[in-house]
């Protein structure tokens, strides 16, 4: 079906490159990607490994042997960070949670799951796959170091070990949106049957972990003078981010509870002929209806999307040769909707930096037109706190 080739092709467009993130190829089912910061990370790690964990923990061995070994470290590290995410993601498969991702970057791993849990029970089981699967790592390492191995593979062994018992032990922190903040999340819904209170709660447990971290790392650069503590901040930020952004995100979500596209899109827009000319658009059509966008047909298939201010920039001179063809968005650069969609769906696609307005296409024929100005006038209209769209990073 044409609309569906046209979503997959805008799908596809959504994965390469945007935001700096590099798509290394499926995993089990799983799209993984890699963020730029991680380069950052690996050569840090590389770096400090190679020139002060191993030197000190395994001396006597060449330069080149601490590099060797760090560089093989990190790579097994990057290696662990994605299991622990695929564990994740599979469990969430099992649970029926579409996995839409998982994105490696400078703190870990972030796997996109889309769709709500079915309990608390489902939510428990995701968050804590991850630390499992990072504590048997831990485990399994620790037991090679101990069988005494060569001092290289040793010492490769127990900072492996050591790092990924580190991670678990961090993501366990009760700290929204960390695996921990999860499993409290769980908790706190399962306790109270509520969602939403479960959310707020989390979140503000999460901010207050993340404003502790801020001040931890600090002070720890104020008073000891020590940059390599100063990281803590960086996380604690990321930690307050996440959790204010978690608590939008349910805000939005319930102002926008039960909405679909169909709901909200406009049904008639007035369309354009690809074949027309700019100038015979600007007698029939921008006279009588003055749009910012306009949904451009070839016969009855939607083909893209002409926006006013693009027809403004071109010369007078050129509006009877120019056509709307040559001046549209083409359909593979449009965010494509479906009606069944969830208002809360089509407002993380509209707020994209692609394009703030979609089109609705059903069996790749035109069904409507939908702009997040429409999504926040809903979010206005219901009794939604407020504030503006707010979805959910990604
Ligand atoms: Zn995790």
């Amino acid at each position: 079906m044409a609309s569906e080739s046209a979503t997959q092709q805008a799908e596809k467009r959504k994965n390469q490159g945007m935001n700096g993130n590099l798509s290394i190829g499926r995993f089990g089912g799983v799209e993984v990607r890699l963020n730029w910061s991680l380069l950052a990370v690996v050569a840090l790690i590389v770096w400090s490994l190679a020139d002060g964990v191993f030197p000190s923990q395994n001396p006597g061995l060449s330069d080149n042997t601490y590099l060797g070994m760090a560089v093989v470290a990190s790579l097994l590290f990057l290696a662990s960070i994605l299991l622990h995410e695929l564990g994740h993601s599979w469990v969430a498969r099992r649970e029926g949670i579409e996995v839409d991702s998982i994105t490696l970057w400078l703190f870990g791993g972030v796997a996109q799951l889309k769709g709500r849990f079915r309990s608390p029970g489902a939510e428990f089981r995701v968050a804590v796959s991850g630390p499992l699967i990072s504590i048997g790592l831990g485990v399994l390492f620790m037991l090679i170091a101990v069988a005494g191995p060569p001092t290289e593979v040793d010492g490769v062994a127990a900072w492996l070990g050591y790092i990924n018992l580190i991670l678990a032990v961090f993501n366990l922190l009760p700290a929204s949106p960390l695996d921990g903040g999860r499993v409290l999340h769980a908790a706190l819904w399962r306790a109270k049957r509520d969602y939403a209170w479960a959310t707020r709660v989390a979140s503000e447990i999460g901010q207050g972990f993340g404003y502790l971290f801020i001040a931890l790392g600090l002070a720890m650069f104020v008073f000891q003078g020590s940059f390599s503590r100063a990281w803590l901040a960086f996380i604690g930020w990321f930690l307050l981010q996440g959790a204010r952004a978690e608590a939008r995100y349910v805000a939005t979500e319930q102002a926008l509870s039960g909405l679909r596209v169909r709901d909200l899109m406009v049904r008639h827009p007035v369309t354009v002929n690809a074949d027309s000319t700019i100038g015979r658009f600007m007698d029939d059509v921008a006279g009588s209806h003055r749009f910012t966008t306009y949904p451009v047909l070839e016969g009855d298939r939607p083909v893209g999307l002409l926006a006013f201010a693009s027809v403004a920039a071109v010369p007078r001179s050129d509006w009877d040769t120019r056509r709307v063809r040559e001046t549209m968005i083409p359909l593979e650069e449009v965010t494509l909707l479906t009606e069944d969609e969830t208002a809360v769906d089509a407002l993380e696609e509209l707020s994209a930096p692609t394009g703030n307005r979609g089109l609705v296409v059903d069996d790749g024929n035109l069904a409507g037109l939908l702009s997040i100005t429409d999504i926040a006038r809903a979010l206005e209209v219901g009794r939604s706190p407020a504030r503006g769209p707010s979805p959910r990073p990604t």
